[in-house]
């Protein structure tokens, strides 16, 4: 009876009720499956893993996933609302600007990990290097960033930020900042015109206008480009930082529209390799996990793209026992594929039978409405590209099929059959929309971005000219020697003779520019600027276990 099977569970977690005593034969024969279970999870956590009921893994997702601020049941949209923080200032618009001192420890716990971005700070902010530069920004609005917002402004710029995407915002971090007095436009779960809403008000303020933009994506650039052509007047440069925004502006540049000089952080070797390639191996399961429960030893998956996103979630799968796929166009990257042991193959031949696709190519259409119909009962379709077009979801919505949603960024999208496709974050980017992002990932991003806008700010003119640079070559050994004290590393320093040898100047670079780290150059050589000259004077210094750079003046 039921209320035997509630007493029953009485048994199993905790001390038998005396009521039950008569009944302990039976929490025997009930224990016999448990213990077998129990002894492969011998540890206390095993076995509250096991007690762990679905619906609460759910909440798990949905918490940590996003912010504490998702729980919040005020439905009103932050447009509609009219919030002071506490010197009495309005100018910006967040979900709710009370959670500020939750979103403080959040930055907090943040700054821990980002050791190198904070002595960045601490090297600089007597020299103000960015005294009266006014950034925009766009970027997803996390605690890291937020702990990167904070460095701008102890350089001495001031700040407006909006989010580049309309999932990833941590509520309670975009009203911290707004309490500081940066001007947040930004909120979890906007609407498309709350998206542009926001850009635009970022940008169009009376009295101030930007002359520094950082953007991720290239919307806020295009926006610009768009909405108000004149404001190029003003800004020294632009900081971009994803692949998609990265090739809207070589093609600006190459069709003579770009009419500012900006700087590719997305292809500086420390962004590339830890914000793209091991990022996205230690959050990819993460993702997926919490959003969906699912065991992946010998799950086939099939991953469209191996560049840099593809390598990190094909390796974090392979890891796990899945079975993997690859498909590419081309044919260096297939090759690199086919070498680490993948088999490439086109969607087609193995759409009816994978359980996961994963899109990681930063192109649109990668998954059609024809492939989506095809697939089995049951998989999962999630991207980790910058744009939500990879998968084609809006071919999705259509009026034979239902969407169901059955959690926070989970929706099963269900055909007239049955079969269940299970869709997460609705195709946008599945690590920043479902997981967390390692902070220390995000603190060499932040600090590659700070350094990039540094340079541009205070570049004397003509150093720069109308066209898409990469970052100097010593600055991104820079942004690598700053992070090295977190792990107790000690470099080797060249000898005299060895530098004599191999031609190299003791303090760096160590590589010629064309270097690719194991990477195959992304951008064609010749339509690639880089400076060897750069503002921060960068010297190499012994320190007690180490030598590194050091941020030591501006020349
Ligand atoms: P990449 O250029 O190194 O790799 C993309 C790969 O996809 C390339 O090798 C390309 O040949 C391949 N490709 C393009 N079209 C394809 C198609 N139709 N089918 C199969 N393969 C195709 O870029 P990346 O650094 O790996 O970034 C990929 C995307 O991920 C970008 O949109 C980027 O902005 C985004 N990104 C996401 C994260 C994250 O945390 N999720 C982090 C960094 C970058």
């Amino acid at each position: 009876p039921p209320q035997w099977i509630s007493l029953l569970r009485q048994i199993k977690w905790g001390r038998p009720h005396s009521k039950l005593y008569p009944l302990l034969h039976l929490q025997q024969i009930q224990f016999v499956e448990d213990k077998q279970e129990f002894s492969r999870f011998p540890t206390k956590a095993g076995r509250r893993s096991l007690s762990r009921s679905i619906s609460q893994s759910s909440t798990d997702s949905y918490s940590s996933a996003a912010s504490y601020t998702d729980s919040s049941d005020d439905e009103t949209s932050p447009r509609d609302k009219t919030q002071l923080n506490s010197k009495g200032t309005s100018d910006f618009c967040v979900k709710n600007i009370k959670q500020a001192e939750f979103g403080r420890r959040e930055i907090e716990i943040a700054e821990q990990d980002m050791s190198a971005l904070i002595s960045l700070r601490k090297r600089a902010q007597g020299e103000k290097p960015l005294a009266g530069a006014k950034i925009v920004g766009c970027t997803h609005i996390t605690a890291q960033t937020a702990v990167l917002i904070e460095t701008l402004v102890a350089l001495g710029a001031q700040c407006r930020w909006t989010a580049c995407n309309i999932y990833s915002t941590q509520n309670e971090v975009a009203a911290a900042l707004s309490e500081i007095g940066v001007a947040v436009f930004a909120w979890k779960g906007e609407s498309e015109d709350d998206f542009w809403w926001c850009i635009d008000k970022c940008v169009n303020m009376e009295g101030w206008q930007p002359n520094m933009i950082l953007d991720d994506g290239g919307d806020l650039t295009h926006w610009v480009y768009k909405k108000y052509p004149n404001v190029f007047k003003k800004i020294r440069g632009i900081v971009e930082e994803s692949v998609t925004g990265v090739h809207r502006l070589y093609q600006l540049s190459k069709a003579g529209k770009l009419c500012v000089p900006a700087m590719n952080v997305n292809d500086s070797v420390t962004k590339q390799k830890f914000d793209n390639l091991y990022c996205c191996r230690e959050s990819i399961l993460d993702g997926l996990k919490r959003t969906t429960d699912v065991m992946f030893g010998g799950k086939q998956v099939v991953v469209c793209g191996y560049g840099e996103v593809g390598k990190g979630c094909t390796a974090a799968l392979k890891a796990m026992g899945s079975i993997v796929y690859v498909t590419e166009i081309d044919p260096i990257c297939a090759l690199q594929a086919c070498m680490d042991g993948f088999r490439v193959v086109k969607l087609n031949e193995v759409i009816r039978q994978v359980d996961v696709i994963i899109t990681c190519t930063g192109n649109k259409n990668v998954v059609t409405r024809d492939q989506l119909d095809r697939m089995k009962n049951g998989s999962i379709v999630c991207n980790m590209g910058h744009s939500n077009t990879e998968i084609d979801v809006a071919s999705l919505r259509t009026p034979e099929l239902t969407w169901e949603r059955v959690r926070s960024q989970v929706d099963h999208v269900i055909w007239p059959d049955g079969k269940r496709v299970i869709l997460l974050a609705e195709g946008r980017l599945l690590n920043l929309s479902c997981s967390t992002v390692p902070t220390f990932v995000l603190s060499i991003t932040a600090t590659t971005q700070a350094l990039a806008l540094i340079e541009l700010y205070n570049a004397p003119e003509g150093r720069y000219k109308q066209d898409v640079y990469l970052l100097p070559k010593k600055m991104d050994e820079y942004v690598a020697s700053l992070h090295l004290p977190t792990f107790d590393a000690h470099l080797t320093e060249l000898s005299d003779e060895q530098a004599k040898y191999l031609g190299l100047n003791k303090n760096g670079p160590f590589k010629p520019n064309y270097y690719r780290y194991n990477h195959p150059s992304k951008i064609p050589l010749n339509d690639t600027q880089i400076s060897d000259l750069c503002t921060i004077y960068l010297q190499w210094i012994p320190t007690s276990t180490t030598y590194m750079f050091s941020l030591v003046q501006s020349s």
